[in-house]
């Protein structure tokens, strides 16, 4: 409203310093018709930051000082008209809106190619990462995966002063599986294991395809005894898996148990946990074994 006002007032001021003063004008006039893209862009950054750059910025904001410009120039020049519009002292301000314009669209546009190539960029690298820490079979982490994340837990986990548990987890007599029923089978008893023991974890825990038919975990903030619970219930879990490509024949793990010591290493822990799982293999399997 009051800056409909200020324009009509602009607008029909007929008086000899209207020219001289058209400079300060045009500068008043664009301020305030900066504000509305400027609320709209602080609104839009705040609801989708993403997709408001600095180059946006440039853009809108150049788009603006363009439009007020030629807009408040033809309104100069129609209600005040001057014998020679080169050589007023308004032709220098339009000059300068000009050269202002061109400045920050291109600015902007630069800015935005620059920023929409960056973002794309971290989208493929961000997508080349999930596949190489992916195992293709299962879905779930791969050993690449697990040896640089359990890294990072662990030290996390420690410097929180949490206690942490690996677990290995083998099939048993998998290979009598794939003997029996066709390697398709053993995929689909593979994805179907890795699919309950995800289902099983807590978000921070990690799940990795260790190799061949077994599977590495990593219990954050998990004791003994939580380990032992989460363990059993792994085992219920693959006991009354029901996978219909092996005719729903009972299938079994074996698990090997190590609380990580307070500073002993991760391979080092990794290296009881797999003697543990021996013991549960040589112990007759379906079963799982806590390392000393
Ligand atoms: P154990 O109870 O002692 O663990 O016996 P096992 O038969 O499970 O162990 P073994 O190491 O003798 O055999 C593992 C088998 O797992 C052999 C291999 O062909 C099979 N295997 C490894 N990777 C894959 C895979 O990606 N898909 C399928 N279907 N089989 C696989
Ligand atoms: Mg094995
Ligand atoms: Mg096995």
């Amino acid at each position: 409203m009051g800056f409909t006002v200020f324009v009509a007032l602009w607008a029909t001021d007929h008086s000899p310093q209207h020219e001289a003063s058209a400079s300060a004008r045009v500068i008043a006039t664009a301020l305030p018709l900066a504000v509305f893209p400027a609320s709209w862009l602080l609104r839009m950054r705040a609801r989708r930051p993403r997709e408001v750059t600095i180059g946006t910025w440039y853009l809108v904001i150049g788009a603006c000082v363009g439009t007020i410009g030629s807009l408040s120039r033809a309104i100069a020049f129609a209600v005040h008209p001057v014998p020679d519009p080169m050589h007023s002292p308004f032709a220098g301000v339009a000059a300068a809106v000009g050269m202002a314009t061109c400045l920050l669209m291109t600015c902007g546009l630069m800015l935005e190619a620059a920023a929409r190539s960056q973002g794309k960029l971290r989208a493929s690298n961000a997508q080349l990462q999930r596949v190489a820490n992916t195992d293709p079979l299962t879905g779930v982490g791969n050993r690449r995966y697990f040896e640089t994340a359990a890294l990072e837990a662990v030290a996390a986990a420690r410097e929180a002063g949490q206690p942490v548990c690996v677990v290995l987890l083998d099939i048993d007599h998998f290979k009598d599986i794939n003997d029996r029923h066709g390697h398709e089978a053993g995929d689909e008893v593979l994805r179907s294991i890795a699919t309950m023991v995800s289902a099983q974890l807590r978000a921070r825990d990690l799940l990795a395809r260790w190799g061949g038919e077994e599977f590495a975990v990593l219990l954050v903030g998990a004791d003994v005894p939580e380990a032992a619970r989460v363990g059993e219930r792994l085992l219920q879990g693959v006991r009354s898996l029901s996978v219909a490509a092996v005719g729903g024949q009972r299938i079994t793990l074996s698990a090997g148990v190590a609380r990580l010591g307070a500073t002993e290493s991760l391979a080092e822990g990794q290296r009881r946990a797999d003697a543990a799982l021996y013991e549960a293999k040589t112990q007759g399997r379906d079963r799982m074994a806590m390392a000393g």
